[in-house]
């Protein structure tokens, strides 16, 4: 099984390279992001609690998002036989645990992690012309900083837990989207 995080910050381009990179490769593609916004949009319970958050551009609490994570990879498993790209999770040091916890039982692990590297006055711009193309929520001025706080204090420092598990490849996430997408190709076939 070939399992790939996609990490990176809001706007890095986690969305658009994990379609690349389904298509192919096959994977089965879980966007944690996107389960929420399908619950939002399908007015949950889970949505409505999850709205609160995405709104203020904080993080869903730990134990809640790896409950959906563990519900989406069991209700998928014909799809997911190939392997899963993660993207938007884990976004915690907990997560990254709870996921190496949860692949293990399921027989399998992390393959690689694809750092996308973006420097973030470009992060900025992106996101917010995705909010306008879009109309996505949180893709607004007020809620960009909030996410990119977050992003450092939380995530960033799940770069340093994979590169000591040496899993994490660092890709340079600017320039046009198949420049990006052959670099991950790169990193991809090096795992043999
Ligand atoms: P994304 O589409 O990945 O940028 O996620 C949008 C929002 O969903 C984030 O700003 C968080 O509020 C929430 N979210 C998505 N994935 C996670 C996660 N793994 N842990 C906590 N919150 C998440």
């Amino acid at each position: 099984m070939l399992n790939i995080v996609i990490f990176g910050a809001p706007g890095s381009g986690k969305g658009t390279q994990s379609d690349n990179i389904i298509k192919n490769y096959g994977l089965f593609h879980i966007s944690t992001g996107d389960v929420l916004r399908d619950n939002i949009r399908r007015g949950t319970e889970l949505g409505a609690t999850a709205k609160a958050y995405i709104d203020r551009g904080q993080l869903i609490p730990d134990e809640l998002m790896i409950d959906i994570l563990a519900s989406v990879l069991d209700s998928h498993k014909q799809e997911a036989a190939k392997g899963v790209i993660f993207d938007g999770f884990p976004r915690t040091i907990a997560q990254a645990e709870a996921l190496d916890v949860m692949l293990a039982e399921r027989g399998t692990a992390i393959s690689t992690v694809i750092g996308l590297e973006v420097p973030e006055d470009e992060l900025v711009q992106r996101i917010i012309k995705r909010g306008q193309l879009t109309g996505r929520s949180d893709d607004n001025m007020e809620t960009v900083q909030n996410r990119l706080n977050v992003y450092h204090n939380q995530t960033s420092p799940l770069k340093a837990f994979y590169e000591q598990k040496s899993l994490y490849q660092a890709i340079e996430g600017t320039g046009s989207i198949d420049e990006i997408f052959a670099r991950i190709q790169a990193a991809i076939v090096q795992l043999g």
